[in-house]
This record gives C-alpha cells, sequence and structure tokens, in this order.
C-alpha cells in the first residue's frame, strides 16, 4: 500500500532528526524513513561496561554556538565543558617540550602557506614544506580533521571549516551519540526501511522503499555522501549532478580504539598523548575521558586506513605497541580492548565524514541545492563551513525543512 505524507525525510541521522523537529507541530504530515535498525547514523552511543561510548561524534565542536549543546541540556544530559586535551603531550612522553612548541609552529606556518596557496593550487599537501620533520604529524591532523591525507583534501574546504571554527569543544557526558537519537523523541520514524528510488513524478517526490512506495508533496534527502554516490539509491538522470557532487566530497575514515584501563594510578583524567608524533600512521590516545578508566585512541585518514588493512586482532595489536611505546611495556597488562569501530563497515554510511577534493569544494552548495522546491537536500556534507561535524548536519536539516515548509506554502 502507498503511503502519502506532506514531507518525508530520508535518513535519521543528525541532519534527518533536525529537520523532523522544525517540522514538528507544524500540521504536515512527515515521515522519517530510515534504513538501519537504529537511529542516529553517525551519531552512535553504545554502552560498553557501564561507559556510555560514542563510536561517532563525541565532541560538540564549536559548543558555544552549536545547536546540540542547548538540545542536550534542554532534554535534562550533562554538558561537560572541560577542555579537549589536543595538542598535549601527557608527561612530555616521547616528545620533548621544545619538540612540541617546534611542532605547534609548524603547524601554525602550514596554516598560513594554506591560506597563502595561489588559486590554481587547491590541494592542502601544496602547503606541505619539503622535508620538514613535522609533515607526518600534519597528515595525522589532516586524518583528525578530514579523514583523510592532505593530497586528497580541498585546501579552501579545510580552511573555510578552521574559519567557523570558534574553538570550544564541549562533550556530553551521556554520549553525544546518545543525546542526538534522545532528540528524535516523539517523531514520527520507520526503521529497517531502506529508500531504493527517489522519482520526480509531476507536483511531488515518489520514493520507493523496501516496505512499499510512499508519495511526499516535499523530500529531504540526508544520506552520506558515499551512500549517494553509490548505486544504492536510484535517482532521476537529470540528477546527475547531485551524484557528481557527493562523489566529488567522499567520506574519509576515522576510527577510534577503547581500552579499559585497569587502575587509574599515573594517568591524569582528560590528557592526551600522540602515539608517534613525527608519523601520519599514529593514533592519539585521550587517557581517562571523563575520570573514567579508559583509554580512547582515535586514528584519521592514512592511520585509519593502516589501521583498516591490519584487520581487528591487527588494529589493536598497533594501539596496544603504541601505548606501550609511550608508557612501558608493563601498561600492556592493564589495558583490555573493549570497542573497536570501523565505519567502512557499518551499514548505510560507509564512512567517517566528508572532504572536498581538490578544486571541488563547490560541490558543497551544488549537493545542498534544492530541486525544483520539492526535493531538498541535507547532512553534514551539504555545509558550506560546519561539514564533516553534527552541528553542521544539524543546520542543514533545518535550512531543507524551513526551505520545504515555504515551498508547501507553510514559510513561518
Ligand atoms: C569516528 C567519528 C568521529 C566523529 N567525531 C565527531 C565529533 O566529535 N563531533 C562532530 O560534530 N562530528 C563528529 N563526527 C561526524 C558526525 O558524526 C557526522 O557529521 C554527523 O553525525 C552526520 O550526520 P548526517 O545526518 O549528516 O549523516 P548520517 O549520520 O550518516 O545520517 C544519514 C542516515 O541515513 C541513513 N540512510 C542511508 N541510506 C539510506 C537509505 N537508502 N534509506 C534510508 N536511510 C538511509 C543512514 O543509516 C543514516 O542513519 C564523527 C564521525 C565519525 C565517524
Amino acid at each position: 500500500m502507498t503511503r502519502t505524507v506532506d514531507v518525508a525525510i530520508v535518513g535519521a541521522g543528525a541532519a534527518g532528526i533536525a529537520a523532523a523537529r522544525r517540522l514538528a507541530g507544524t500540521g504536515l504530515r512527515v515521515v522519517m524513513i530510515e534504513a538501519a535498525d537504529r537511529l542516529g547514523g553517525r551519531a552512535w552511543t553504545r554502552t560498553v561496561e557501564g561507559h556510555p561510548l560514542d563510536l561517532g561524534c563525541a565532541w560538540l565542536h564549536s559548543g558555544d554556538r552549536n545547536p546540540w549543546t542547548g538540545i542536550a541540556t534542554d532534554r535534562g544530559l550533562a554538558v561537560d565543558r572541560t577542555p579537549p586535551p589536543w595538542g598535549e603531550q601527557a608527561g612530555d612522553r616521547n616528545f620533548t617540550p621544545a619538540e612540541q612548541a617546534e611542532a605547534d609552529d609548524a603547524i601554525a606556518a602550514f596554516q598560513r602557506r594554506l591560506r597563502d596557496l595561489p588559486a590554481d593550487r587547491d590541494a592542502a599537501s601544496d602547503a606541505l614544506e619539503a622535508g620538514n620533520p613535522w609533515n607526518g604529524l600534519l597528515q595525522a591532523v589532516s586524518g583528525y580533521v578530514n579523514g583523510a591525507a592532505l593530497e586528497r583534501v580541498s585546501a579552501r574546504d579545510h580552511v573555510a571549516y578552521d574559519d567557523a571554527d570558534t574553538g570550544v569543544n564541549w562533550r556530553v557526558r551521556e554520549g553525544m551519540g546518545a543525546a542526538i537519537v534522545d532528540a528524535a523523541a516523539g517523531l514520527d520514524i520507520v526503521t529497517g526501511t531502506r529508500v531504493t528510488a527517489i522519482d520526480l513524478p509531476a507536483g511531488g517526490v515518489r520514493l520507493e522503499t523496501s516496505a512499499g512506495p510512499v508519495e511526499a508533496r516535499a523530500a529531504i534527502l540526508t544520506v552520506a555522501t558515499d551512500v549517494l554516490a553509490s548505486a544504492a539509491l536510484r535517482l532521476p538522470r537529470a540528477l546527475d549532478h547531485k551524484r557528481e557532487a557527493a562523489a566529488d566530497l567522499p567520506l574519509g575514515l576515522a576510527d577510534k580504539i577503547v581500552f579499559a584501563l585497569d587502575g587509574p594510578a599515573g594517568f591524569e583524567a582528560d590528557t592526551q598523548a600522540v602515539g608517534n608524533p613525527r608519523s601520519a600512521e599514529t593514533g592519539s590516545y585521550h587517557l581517562r575521558p571523563f575520570g573514567r578508566p579508559l583509554i580512547e585512541g582515535f586514528y584519521g585518514g592514512i592511520a585509519a586506513r593502516m589501521l583498516h588493512g591490519l584487520g581487528e586482532a591487527g588494529a589493536i595489536a598497533f594501539a596496544l605497541d603504541e601505548l606501550a611505546g609511550l608508557f612501558g611495556t608493563e601498561i600492556r597488562r592493564r589495558l583490555r580492548p573493549i570497542l573497536r569501530t570501523d565505519w567502512t563497515a557499518v551499514p548505510f554510511v560507509g564512512g567517517a565524514y566528508s572532504h572536498a577534493l581538490p578544486g571541488r569544494s563547490a560541490a558543497r552548495a551544488v549537493l545542498a541545492a534544492p530541486v525544483e522546491g520539492r526535493l531538498f537536500f541535507a547532512g553534514e556534507a551539504c555545509s558550506a563551513v560546519d561539514f564533516t561535524a553534527a552541528h553542521g548536519a544539524h543546520a542543514t536539516g533545518t535550512a531543507a525543512a524551513g526551505a520545504a515548509l515555504a515551498a508547501l506554502g507553510q514559510g513561518m
């Protein structure tokens, strides 16, 4: 049987949930269709051994202007304002204060060169200095930030995010994924239902789904770029430019390995150490996040790809070797892996977050542009400046919902 609604939202991640919240209470019939059996997409908190662990987003980036900060607070969740320990090296292990100062200078100089690149050079790697001893660290940082090697990242895109970032980063004690999913309470959501095709018949949108067709006056499509660029969801040929834009904004890689730490002794809460500050193939280790007996390794870009190639046991062994290199071999006896992510294997997502390929930063606007006042696009990749992040996803979801309302003659 065909279901008929005013607005169909494809995907119940941060963007879809934000869009549905914007449309709630307008009197429109709205349904959110989610392929997975859970909500949240890349916002995903799992409780392991009593600890709420974020597999995806964990930080309220630009927390002082991030809408999820207020939403989490309003819903009674605890926003933690402890500053992140990024850029610190606990105990100066394997990284002397003088080297850290040199590395900080190298990062600052790299960021200046990124801004000064000539118009015809847009690979972020063009701003590297041949032979600079901190190029590995710069690649590791690109891994965390972009999920990709600098050679694969548009310099203009990279700078746009940096310029918009307020530098304030907070967390949600109960988990950021949990906060985003909690915000979906009361919305009309169908899970375990995949949208396989979207057509634009006169006056509306028709969605083929694994549970039958849905006819809508408007639809908001929020799937990740790698999903959109693949053949998993069929769009009319006239929308090939959307698929091409999505392909210009591929998902990078970012993954986590979390260890339970037997006894907190020797580790200060909420500190950090980089495994090898001279290599791109390294992780950053958040020690005792929230004071919990945990060490959380984070790997992006080149390092995440390398871990992916090592498989589960190899990735964990790599992390243990890095931690033993930092804290001595005795640490091995105190660590037990309790979580490892592989976002390439997460169905209906397939990666971490979008980065624009060199020369392709304009693809974000192409992807975000509405089609004929009835098909709207949202999701982190559609944000002009807050891409990669859940607040960007929120902004694009809210904007798409507002545009859909206006198109349906209900602009408010
Ligand atoms: C390891 C990691 C760390 C991160 N850290 C941070 C962080 O600290 N702070 C931050 O702000 N952001 C972070 N992010 C990014 C953040 O999680 C994402 O930007 C955000 O969650 C994306 O939301 P979205 O709604 O755009 O996309 P998604 O979350 O991908 O939502 C899209 C939804 O569409 C569904 N879907 C796909 N195909 C179909 C289909 N055919 N039919 C129906 N449904 C479909 C998917 O299942 C998914 O639920 C991180 C991400 C990762 C992976």
